[in-house]
């Protein structure tokens, strides 16, 4: 019996230094740079539709006399 309860301690003991040792890597472990971004990617100006007010890249705008539309429909609609 007595034996029994040492080989439990021991057990015991033995889970919480695995456990210890896990949660040590774990903290140790090197944090990731975020990527790198592509040139020409990095900056992105955001517009908003002067219709619907709705935001999208300025690459993806579309550009009426009046302003900034997000589509054909929305500077058509502004012409009128
Ligand atoms: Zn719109």
């Amino acid at each position: 019996m007595k034996y029994l309860l040492v080989m439990a301690l021991v057990l015991v003991v033995f889970w919480i230094w695995r456990n210890n040792r896990d949660t040590e890597r774990r903290d140790a472990a090197p944090v990731r740079p975020p990527a790198p971004q592509k040139p020409g990617t990095a900056i992105t100006e955001i517009v908003a539709c002067e219709v619907c007010g709705v935001h999208l890249p300025k690459t993806e705008a579309l550009i009426g006399s009046k302003g900034i539309y997000c589509s054909e429909a929305h500077r058509r609609q502004a012409r009128d």
